[in-house]
This record gives structure tokens, C-alpha cells and sequence, in this order.
């Protein structure tokens, strides 16, 4: 099998979200077991080419857009043992400028439509000049949805997955858009009830084979909880086709008793590392420095389905209780001004840092005693599976992957603490649970040796793609 993984943003290339993590992994899991893996992305002004060794291939092109004729260029990083071989679609209008999807403040590209309608046809032209020849094609998420109706189009035998990462992002585009793309897909298009058209559900209908990222997050879609009418019933009519596979975890880069951002190193028999991880965690974040109380750690874009608004109507209380906080993240000012003004009321016990940070994020999941995350949604979520591995104990919301991937401490095998309903009542009620655990010093050891002792590596979720590409390969043309 020679399969073509498509991804708008690849780890370590960029990044904004769990989907770059799946798309830097993933692929390097699954070739071992594949005659050939590439993936495919744009190279961003912001990717340093010398760092990634990234070179030209000396392949260049040009698409239509509409009536204009847009010029490409191809470039490319060898595959390591932790990454596969990637090519990269240079464009200056398009890709060089910072920034993936958004200006510094935080806008959306007002070209994000164009840009990813380009980044598509491109591909499509290397498949046409047979200069790739995958016989899978993997798209994920909304910026590679009209693949799948492109390949159709022309009647290639290539088959095409689309990977749903998050079904709230449909990269809509209005029927003017629309217009650029070639007649053969525009012909194929279905408007939604807004009068515009949905990447994503366009990429759910064309596909031979649709998964998502957990069993959990797949029932949620396919029942339509708090999803319109009219992406349910393409949803509903998917659902013959339709799968659930968790995401792993880099298990290098991730690991507690190697990790280069950190400066203690700790395992499950020997915790002392981790106790000197927290010390300096509170020193970085200027917290009270006292060891003993519990600290809770966040790492996330702030969006309000990250269950934002639960923690903020919380954070009073929560710390009245005696716990510290550090979060991690950066996006909608509101939630960061809620959070600036809950570090200002309590100094010394919420720090707030309004970065991206990888060398923060990774001391958080190695200094923390306990992860807090009450999506109110969650595809799969990452930060659950690294916190269970560095033996941080996670407090989520039971949805989607967070239901798949934590047991909750009421059962023998548990490795955190999960509330429903989603309220703040439910939430607090979680949080007490965990202080009664935490104080029952032998009972915490337990459970983060459990937490532990999970295995969230690519090894078992790689298995579960292969099978799909197999069931894929035997399809009919
Ligand atoms: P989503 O893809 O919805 O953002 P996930 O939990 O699947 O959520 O993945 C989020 C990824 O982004 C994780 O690898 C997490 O560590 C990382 N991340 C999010 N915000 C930050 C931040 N401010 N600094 C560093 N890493 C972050």
C-alpha cells in the first residue's frame, strides 16, 4: 500500500492543535507496516527549512484558481525513525506570511478558502503528472474535504479516508468561492441550509471511508448530539462507512523519563523527579512554593467548548479549597482577560501564561499533580493521554475521546476522575473526589502508578488503520 496523508499542519513543522500531533505521528507509526507513506503540507513562511533540513525537489507547477493561474513548488524532509517523509507546497501569496489560519489577533486569513482550494488542486496536479501515486489518499479535517470529490471526479482509482478531527471547524465557503474550483467538483457540491457549502460534510460524503478520532466522539456524531439537522442527516447517511479509532501519543517525545524540556526525570517506581518538576514549575510560574498543596495544571487553545466558562465560574471556589493553578494557552481574549483578572484576585495560586509554549507545556504535564479538562466536547483530546503518562491526574468531562481514554476512580482500574452532567455543580463534585484521593497520600501513589502504566502508543490505533486501508484496497472501483 503507498498512502498520501494529508494534513494542514504537521508537528514539528506547525502546529495549532491535536491534529499536527496525529499527523507528525501517525504516519511514522504506520510505516513499518505500508510499502510507502508521504504526507502532504504547505510550507508556512513561519517553517524554518534549514532547522527541518527541508529541501526543493526541484518540482514546480502551476493550478488554475479561476480564471488566475497560480505557480507551486515542491519541497521535501526526509523520512527519520520518528517522521515520515513530507513534502511541502511552497507558495509565496499563499503560505509565506506568518501565522497557519490567523493573524496575530487572532482573525481568520480572509483567504483561508482560496489557500486550501489551492493547497487541493496542487495535489491534484502532482496525482495527474503521476509525480505521487498513492493508492490511499487520507485527508483530515475540512482543509483536504474536496479531495475526495476531486479524485472522484476524474475517476482515479485512488480511494480516499477523511479523518474527522473535529467536526466543529466545516470550512464553509459561499457559491461565489465556489466558482473557482473546476466545474467537475462544483457540479458535485451540495448548499447547505445556510446557502453556502461545507469542506467538511463534502469530505464525509465523497470519501469511500469516514473515521473520527475515538469510538466515543463517533457515537456523539452519528446520534447528532447538539449538531444541526443538516449535518446530522450527512452524518446519518454515513454511517455504513463510519469509524472510531483513538489517537496515540508520540511516546519519545512524551516521555517522563527522557523528556528534554523538563529538568528532572522521574518513572513510575521512583516519583522524586516529578516532586522537583513541580518545584520548579511553581518557581517559573511565581506560585506559592509550598509542596504539599495540590496543583492543577491546564494546557489548551481557549475556546469556550474546552469548558472555559465551567472553570472561570469554578476558580473562586476552587482555590478556597486549597489547590493552585497554571494555565497554559492562548485565543479568545475574553477567556484570557476572565483568566488574567482570576490570577490578579489570587496571587500566588493562579499563574496564567498566555503563550504557546512547548517547554512550558511539557513541564506543566511533568510538575502538575493534576490536569484539568472539562471540554464540553472532545474529538479525542491529546493532553489527557500525556498528563496520564506523566502521572498527572486528569479531571475531564465523560465525552467523546476523554470518555474512551480515562476510567474513573469509583472503578478498580480507575486513572482519574470524570463528571457528568456538564455542569459546575458535576465538576466540583469531581474536584472533591480527587482532594479526598490526593490527601490519602498511598491511594494518589496508587493511581498515578496506574495512570502510568497505560499504553496510549500509535502501536494499537496503527493496527486499527491499517485494517481500514486493507478494507479500503478490497472495495470495489
Ligand atoms: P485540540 O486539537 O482541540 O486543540 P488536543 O488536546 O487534541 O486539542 O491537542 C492540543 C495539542 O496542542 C496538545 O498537544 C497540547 O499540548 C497543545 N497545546 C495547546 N495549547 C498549547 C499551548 N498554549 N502551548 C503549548 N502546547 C499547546
Amino acid at each position: 500500500m503507498d498512502i498520501l496523508f494529508v494534513s494542514a499542519e504537521v508537528t514539528p513543522f506547525s502546529k495549532t492543535g491535536g491534529l499536527a500531533d496525529v499527523a507528525g505521528s501517525l504516519p511514522a507509526a504506520l510505516s513499518s507496516q505500508v510499502a510507502s507513506i508521504r504526507v502532504i503540507t504547505p510550507l508556512y513562511g513561519q517553517i524554518d527549512q534549514k532547522q527541518h533540513s527541508i529541501n526543493s525537489t526541484g518540482i514546480s507547477g502551476s493550478v488554475s484558481l479561476g480564471s488566475e493561474t497560480l505557480a507551486y513548488t515542491v519541497h521535501k524532509s526526509v523520512a527519520t525513525k520518528g517522521q515520515a517523509e513530507t513534502w511541502f507546497i511552497g507558495n509565496e501569496r499563499f503560505f509565506k506570511r506568518d501565522g497557519i489560519y490567523t493573524l496575530p489577533n487572532g482573525a481568520g486569513f480572509a483567504d483561508n478558502n482560496q489557500r486550501f482550494f489551492f493547497f487541493q488542486l496542487v495535489i491534484i496536479d502532482l496525482l495527474d503528472k503521476q509525480l505521487l501515486t498513492p493508492d490511499i489518499l487520507h485527508c483530515n479535517d475540512h482543509h483536504s474535504g474536496l479531495l475526495p470529490g476531486l479524485v472522484k471526479g476524474s475517476a482515479r482509482s485512488i480511494k480516499t479516508i477523511f479523518t474527522i478531527h473535529n467536526f466543529l471547524y466545516h470550512g464553509h465557503f459561499s457559491p461565489d468561492e465556489a466558482e473557482l474550483l473546476p466545474p467537475v467538483l462544483q457540479n458535485m457540491l451540495t448548499l447547505t441550509q445556510w446557502e453556502n457549502y461545507s469542506a467538511l460534510l463534502e469530505g464525509i460524503d465523497g470519501a469511500d471511508l469516514v473515521n473520527t478520532v475515538s469510538p466515543g466522539y463517533a457515537r456523539e456524531l452519528i446520534n447528532g448530539s447538539g449538531i444541526d439537522e443538516h449535518s446530522h442527516q450527512h452524518l446519518r447517511m454515513a454511517e455504513p462507512k463510519f469509524h472510531g479509532i483513538v489517537n496515540g501519543i508520540d511516546t519519545d517525545y512524551w516521555n517522563p523519563e527522557r523528556d528534554s524540556y523538563t529538568p528532572f526525570h522521574y518513572t513510575a517506581l521512583d516519583l522524586t523527579g516529578k516532586r522537583l518538576n513541580k518545584r520548579e514549575l511553581l518557581r517559573q510560574t511565581g506560585l506559592d512554593d509550598d509542596l504539599e498543596t495540590p496543583l492543577m495544571g491546564s494546557i489548551s487553545r481557549l475556546v469556550e467548548n474546552k469548558g472555559f466558562p465551567l472553570i472561570i465560574k469554578l476558580l473562586d471556589d476552587l482555590v478556597a479549597l486549597g489547590l493552585k493553578f497554571i494555565f497554559l494557552g492562548s485565543g479568545d481574549p475574553q477567556i484570557a482577560q476572565q483568566l488574567r483578572e482570576a490570577g490578579k484576585r489570587h496571587p500566588g495560586r493562579i499563574a496564567f501564561d498566555e503563550s504557546y509554549n512547548e517547554a512550558v507545556a511539557h513541564l506543566i504535564e511533568s510538575g502538575a499533580d493534576m490536569f484539568l479538562m472539562p471540554s464540553r466536547f472532545e474529538p479525542c483530546g491529546l493532553n489527557q493521554l500525556y498528563s496520564l503518562r506523566y502521572g498527572t491526574i486528569p479531571i475531564v468531562h465523560l465525552t467523546g475521546g476523554l470518555g474512551d481514554t480515562v476510567v474513573d476512580w469509583s472503578s478498580e482500574q480507575g486513572t482519574g476522575f470524570l463528571f457528568e452532567p456538564y455542569t459546575v455543580k458535576a465538576l466540583l463534585r469531581a474536584v472533591k473526589r480527587a482532594l479526598t484521593v490526593y490527601q490519602a497520600k498511598s491511594q494518589w501513589s496508587e493511581l498515578m502508578r496506574r495512570a502510568m502504566a497505560q499504553d496510549f502508543s500509535w502501536d494499537r490505533s496503527a493496527r486499527q488503520y491499517i485494517e481500514l486501508y486493507k478494507k479500503m484496497k478490497e472495495m470495489p472501483q
